[in-house]
């Protein structure tokens, strides 16, 4: 049996996977079983942030392995604690809890909220707000929180407690917090799974005072948009709020499963022993590559990533075929005249690996992806959004 053959017949069939068995990359290329090589501008879904095996995140990795991989929250280790100091020192925020993927962050997160409304607000209020078209994760709460019907409809009964309203309206975000008992109020700046889509800073901002004025826990979910990917250590910094919690993951592992919930002095101490917990969290691996990731993302590397980024938008704003250019840094949407599917696909037949998002085509390059590179890639789906139209 061929690998793919395996895969077929032995893991459980919830993913479209594209025809394509990779066994190496390095940096931003990937190769194949057969030796084909790929330009990558999906990154694992925005997760391997310095690309392919990058010598200083793998050194990083590999020194650790070579001193303890696990040890339990029942120990102190070193990398958890340093990666959690450098996580504070670069955003204000006072602690970090760590798990194993986005979706544990965000219910780390939600935790937090109704833990804290709980306790000043009263029981009652438990809601949590989030955005309709927004994606928190797969677990059955997250799958709750995610404002969209369509991940909803074959696990009833849901986690109760969570309503979504739509972005960028802060008539319909007002009328729906006085509807409701909030608790906290969850959304990604910019939306990945949903369109690329990001929000105005208006509707951001208000919703930030909204928050602050009701006491209601303002939690940005940067599992994708975090880590570099906006062009800032975190992307609610591009809009100049300061939420109460922040959940991230993807890249900040750089290959490596991670999840960090970041805390404000307002709840730094919500969560207290026994609260929650998790075996593999703050894992010595997995935190001493992300710390090596969150190193490396200097003010001025983050400047690098927004001129890489202006430099994309207007090369693709000019393709024939491309109706539209959304997203922000290096998180890039592309409404095509031509099905996304196909045009993805077509991209990975002629060597470029990309993404597609609800009906675009969606990059996440990793984030020192070179310009030569880029502009093979970009030329693949130039040639590709043309064809026909
Ligand atoms: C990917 C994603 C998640 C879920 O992360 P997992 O690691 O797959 O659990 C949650 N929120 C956002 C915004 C995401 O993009």
């Amino acid at each position: 049996m061929s690998i793919i053959e395996q895969d077929k017949t032995y893991i459980a069939n919830t993913y479209a996977r594209f025809p394509v068995h990779i066994v190496s990359g390095k940096g931003s290329v990937a190769v194949d079983e057969n030796g084909k090589e790929y330009i990558d501008l999906g990154s694992g879904i925005g997760v391997t942030a310095f690309g392919y095996c990058d010598e200083i995140w793998k050194n990083a990795v590999m020194d650790q392995l070579n001193k303890v991989q696990h040890t339990s929250n029942l120990y102190y280790t070193t990398p958890g604690a340093e990666l959690a100091k450098t996580l504070c020192d670069r955003t204000g925020m006072k602690k970090v809890f760590f798990s194993n993927s986005g979706a544990e962050a965000n219910e780390c997160a939600i935790k937090v909220a109704r833990k804290y409304a709980s306790d000043n607000k009263g029981e009652e209020y438990y809601t949590i707000v989030t955005l309709v078209n927004s994606f928190h994760g797969r677990t059955l709460t997250t799958l709750s929180a995610t404002g969209q019907d369509h991940f909803h409809k074959l696990f009833n009964p849901l986690t109760p407690g969570f309503v979504s309203t739509p972005a960028n309206d802060v008539d319909a975000f007002e009328e729906c917090v006085k509807n409701n008992k909030v608790a906290g109020v969850m959304l990604e700046t910019v939306q990945g799974e949903g369109g690329v889509n990001p929000l105005d800073e208006k509707f951001v901002k208000a919703v930030a005072d909204i928050c602050k004025k009701e006491d209601i826990i303002l939690i940005i979910d940067e599992v994708q948009t975090g880590n570099g990917r906006c062009g800032k250590l975190y992307s609610y910094q591009n809009y100049g709020i300061f939420p109460d919690v922040v959940s991230t993951a993807k890249g900040l592992g750089g290959g490596l499963p991670i999840g960090a919930t970041l805390m404000s002095s307002k709840v730094e101490s919500v969560l207290s022993f026994g609260d929650h917990g998790s075996t593999y969290g703050a894992n010595p691996v997995a935190c001493a590559g992300a710390k090596s990731i969150i190193d490396r993302l200097s003010d001025e590397f983050l400047a690098e990533v927004d001129k890489k980024s202006a430099y994309v938008f207007e090369k693709i704003g000019q393709m024939k075929g491309v109706v539209s250019v959304s997203g922000r840094g290096l998180m890039i949407g592309i409404k095509t005249e031509r099905n996304a599917k196909e045009v993805v696909l077509e991209c990975l037949e002629k060597g470029v690996m990309c993404l597609t998002a609800k009906d675009k085509v969606r990059l996440l390059p990793a984030l020192n992806i070179s310009y030569e590179l880029l502009d093979k890639a970009l030329s693949v789906i130039a040639e590709v959004c043309a064809k026909g139209v």
